[in-house]
């Protein structure tokens, strides 16, 4: 059911049918949606702290920098570039088809599925959905059911301020995922695990459903002896524990160089007390575990390894203080998935291609960060190893630039989004090709009799 009561295969005729009377293509309309969404969401923005709040604890300032922010910006971007990208794109003309003109045309898909994860439950339902109505298509989200509270806000959100046979939002778990998965919809667009978007593709693929898919995975930190270890644990700490860890780009893991190991172990440590005092439980500005499983698992990750710093929990508020774990191997619990939680293990490396080694033996992740003021190396780490997307001195950043497109590879995904990513995510590149009446070659028409000598000459000549 959707949240207005109709069944899912109702939703969808609905806006297939919605879809087919054209408005929705028409950039005007685009745009004026567009910006209703942007008008609603600063309406809603006291509503949209408190929904987090009360999920999991996620600090206001975090709220406006990671969710509203990023998709009001992503709007704006969007209304600001719209016409230039959803004009035909005149290109160059091939010769062997003199005379034409040739051009591509984006054409939106459709009806798009959007599945959203609950660790940033409002912005990544939404911007999605930027992409979606910036394209020119009709929408079905299925926020997180883990963020109940997000959840809830979004639903009455769209129902207020958009027609259902435009948007509308399908609320529910792993079910009503694999109902809507059955449906005939023209393009589906995933973020959670990598576990569940295997899923999501094989049902996609039973109909030929394009997919977008943005999955998570362990996402590398390397620290060389030559960076500023200061600065760098300012980055790494910020990157780490923001959402307390929740993040899908947070930097996983540390590979520091043996030769400065203690330093950054030291200068990590003090950033945390800066950022969070020694009683972190009491700082306003860090959030809990999303639910009891996460909890317990994180907990038990904590059990199986050697902690350096941290380590203490609260079942009752599901709070994880910023924890740092050392002596760790390859081999223990810690390192076998993604830890998503505010656990830091840090592994140390001799030589640069000693850690790539180390990386590169395991699957691509979503992201690659690297400290180091060694240009030489920087381009080496880019070139030898492949992820999603990456950071030099830095950590998460290149998620907020909607000049970047934003995605995985491999196992950490496929398809980007974010700006015109977001835009050509939910659209169909159409190859179009117009040619006058006049004049007539005849080169290509049987009988061919020597029209092959000419036909030669034709592409020597290209
Ligand atoms: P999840 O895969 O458990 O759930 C994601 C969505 O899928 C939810 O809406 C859920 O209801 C639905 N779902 C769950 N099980 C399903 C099933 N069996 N069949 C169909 N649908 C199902 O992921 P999560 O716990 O919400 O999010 C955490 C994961 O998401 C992490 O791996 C993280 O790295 C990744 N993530 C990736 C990005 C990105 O942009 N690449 C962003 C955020 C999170």
């Amino acid at each position: 059911m959707t949240a207005t009561n109709l069944p899912l295969t109702q939703a969808i005729q609905q806006q297939k049918a919605f879809f087919a009377t054209g408005q929705t293509r028409d950039v005007g309309y685009r745009k004026e949606m567009l910006q209703r969404l942007a008008n609603a969401i600063v309406q809603e923005q006291d509503s949209i702290n408190q929904a987090l709040a009360a999920d999991f604890h996620k600090p206001a300032f975090e709220t406006y920098a990671t969710e509203t922010a990023i998709v009001l910006s992503e709007i704006k971007f969007v209304l600001k570039y719209l016409d230039k990208w959803a004009k035909p794109r005149k290109v160059k003309s091939s010769f062997l088809n003199f005379p034409s003109k040739d051009y591509i045309y984006s054409e939106p898909y459709g009806v798009s599925l959007v599945i959203g994860a609950w660790n940033y439950p409002f912005q990544l339902t939404l911007s999605p959905l930027i992409g979606s109505m910036a394209a020119g298509g009709c929408t079905i989200l299925k926020p997180s059911e883990l963020t109940s509270a997000t959840s809830q806000l979004i639903t009455e959100l769209i129902e207020k301020h958009f027609p259902p046979e435009y948007i509308t939002v399908a609320q529910g778990g792993p079910e009503v995922s694999q109902e809507l998965l059955e449906l005939p919809f023209d393009k589906i667009f995933f973020t959670g695990s990598t576990a569940v978007g295997k899923l999501v593709t094989q049902a996609a693929a039973r109909q030929l459903i394009p997919v977008t898919l943005e999955l998570g995975g362990k996402s590398p930190c390397l620290v060389d002896e030559t960076a500023n270890l200061q600065v760098a644990a300012q980055r790494i700490v910020w990157g780490k524990f923001l959402n307390a860890g929740q993040t899908c780009v947070a930097p996983d893991y540390v590979l520091v160089q043996e030769s400065v190991k203690d330093q950054l172990l030291g200068q990590l440590q003090k950033t945390i007390l800066q950022f969070y005092t020694d009683t972190p439980q009491q700082s306003p500005d860090y959030a809990r575990i999303i639910n009891n499983r996460h909890f317990e698992r994180l907990q038990k990750l904590i059990q199986q390894s050697t902690i350096y710093f941290g380590g203490q929990t609260d079942a009752q508020q599901r709070y994880i203080a910023p924890t740092l774990l050392t002596d760790v191997t390859w081999e223990q619990p810690v390192m076998q998935e993604e830890i998503f939680g505010p656990l830091l293990p840090v592994l140390t490396f001799k030589t640069l291609p000693e850690a790539l080694h180390q990386i590169n033996q395991r699957e691509k992740p979503l992201a690659l960060y690297f400290f180091s003021k060694n240009t030489a190396a920087h381009e080496m780490v880019l070139a030898q190893t492949s992820s999603g997307g990456a950071c030099i001195n830095d950590t998460l950043s290149h998620l907020a630039n909607p000049h970047l497109p934003f995605g995985g590879v491999g196992t950490s995904g496929q398809g980007n989004y974010h700006g015109k990513a977001s835009f050509e995510a939910f659209s169909h590149q159409k190859s179009v090709l117009k040619k006058p009446f006049w004049p007539e070659v005849n080169l290509r028409y049987p009988p061919y009799q020597d029209k092959v000598h000419w036909m030669k000459k034709a592409f020597d000549w290209l």
